[in-house]
């Protein structure tokens, strides 16, 4: 079978890139491919494998792979950090899909944080917490260039204390009086940003604030060790980190949740599969992203920047005739909970938000994530609308929440991270304790 790599012009937020290859070419790991137009948001695309382009589309490069493979680049031209991490294409690799460039342009006039969102949120993920316990010293680099970019006096990694052995990794290596960790309680949704500022710096913000209305800047754990990467090495992006679980052959618990560093970026979700031992002969779907944001994916599609796990969800059960969907704004969106009901073959017969879900600019914000409002009102209103059971995908704490009224009014509780858990052996999030 040919070794096919494909990359989507766009896979960041911002403009589509522009292709600089056509069919035939031969191109080395490290070559540009794609340019980000002069005074658009977006990020540049390599090739992050020597090879020969076979297709340029509208959408995508492909390019097949040489049979041999080096782990050498083509290095960035730049000399200044901004440049550099611009040149090199990073954006935030935990899924935002931001160009980072653009976060580190503007700096602070006095005092500033540049926080690391090292809170590997999302159960099952746990590529960033492998990496940091392996090489701390490459994000605490990554995160004093951020630093010195944006002139901030204060670093801060907001880390889960019960990952101990990457606090412990961290403490030693860091050097630097102005870096600092800050520990956070494991319940989801620490991960989100205005979540992260407002248990590092005691702010929290409006839904329609950005991280610099609290004099702060966050930057995903691994985005910080590819800017050391930009910088130090040269280095473009092309490489991810990410976890591949769930239904593996064998259902050997060891095999479960595996950790690949530096994947190149454009390899096909099928060939992780095969690496991770191959796929189980059943599953339900297969996720890209964590049990909470992810979306459906296909064994056909790439490893894009922002892909951080791959996971072969359990098979669906079979759910009740008529199904009430409650909706999170950070998880699930209403598409994909209604994607989800179909799969456990209910009819949706009625949709609510939870109360501090907010529409800003088309998405969902939470006006103060992880801490629930009360989910009576919506569960009763679900009941109402002729739900035989509840289809939710709310946070750690409002899950508590549901099930405390759910059950007493007769409704089953499904979760849309249900499949996701199950396939890994995981708790599902229902009553969960707080650690
Ligand atoms: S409070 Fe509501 S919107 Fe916010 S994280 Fe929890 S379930 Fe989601």
């Amino acid at each position: 079978m040919e070794d096919i790599y494909e990359y989507p012009l766009k896979q960041h937020l911002g403009e589509q890139v522009v292709p600089v290859v056509v069919n035939g070419d031969s191109v080395n790991r490290g070559q540009l491919v794609a340019f980000q137009r002069e005074g658009t948001l977006g990020a540049n695309l390599y090739s992050s494998v020597k090879g020969v382009v076979t297709e340029v589309t509208e959408q995508s490069i492909f390019i097949r792979a040489d049979k041999e493979q080096t782990k050498e680049y083509v290095p960035l031209k730049g000399q200044d950090p901004l440049e550099l991490i611009k040149e090199a294409g990073i954006v935030g690799l935990g899924g935002a899909g931001f160009p980072t460039y653009a976060k580190l342009t503007k700096p602070f006039g006095h005092g500033g944080t540049v926080i690391i969102n090292a809170a590997e949120c999302e159960p099952i993920l746990s590529h960033n917490i492998e990496r940091i316990e392996k090489k701390p010293e490459q994000l605490l680099r990554g995160l004093k260039i951020a630093m010195d970019v944006v002139h901030a006096a204060k670093g801060v990694i907001a880390i889960k204390g019960k990952h101990t052995g990457a606090v412990k990794a961290l403490e030693q290596a860091n050097q630097d009086p102005d870096i600092s960790l800050h520990l956070l309680e494991d319940m989801y949704p620490m991960g989100e940003e205005r979540a992260i500022i407002r248990e590092v710096l005691g702010k929290l913000l409006a839904v329609t604030d950005l991280p610099l209305a609290a004099d702060a800047i966050v930057v995903n754990a691994e985005t910080a060790c590819r800017i050391h990467e930009a910088v130090d090495l040269k280095k473009p992006l092309i490489d991810k980190d990410m976890t591949v679980a769930g239904k593996i052959k064998g259902n050997e618990q060891d095999k479960l949740i595996q950790v690949f560093l530096d994947v190149p970026l454009g390899t096909k979700v099928s060939a992780m599969f095969e690496k991770a031992g191959g796929l189980a002969e059943t599953y339900g779907e297969l996720i890209m992203g964590g049990p909470f944001t992810g979306k459906r994916t296909s064994l056909e599609a790439p490893v894009v920047k922002t892909t951080g796990g791959l996971i072969a969800a359990e098979c669906f059960p079979k759910g009740p005739d008529k199904i009430g969907v409650l909706v999170c704004a950070c998880s699930a969106c209403r598409e994909r909970m209604e994607q989800l009901a179909a799969s456990l073959g209910s009819e949706v017969v009625g949709v609510e938000k939870c109360k501090q879900a907010v529409e800003v600019k088309g998405n969902l914000k939470c006006e103060n994530p992880g801490k629930c409002p009360g989910q009576v009102q919506k569960i009763l209103a679900l009941k109402k609308a002729g739900a035989q059971a509840v289809l939710v995908g709310n946070c750690t704490d409002c899950s508590n929440t549901v099930m405390s009224c759910a059950p007493q009014l007769g409704l089953p509780v499904y979760h849309s991270t249900d499949g996701a858990l199950r396939a890994v052996n995981y708790p599902l999030v229902r009553k969960i304790k707080k650690k």
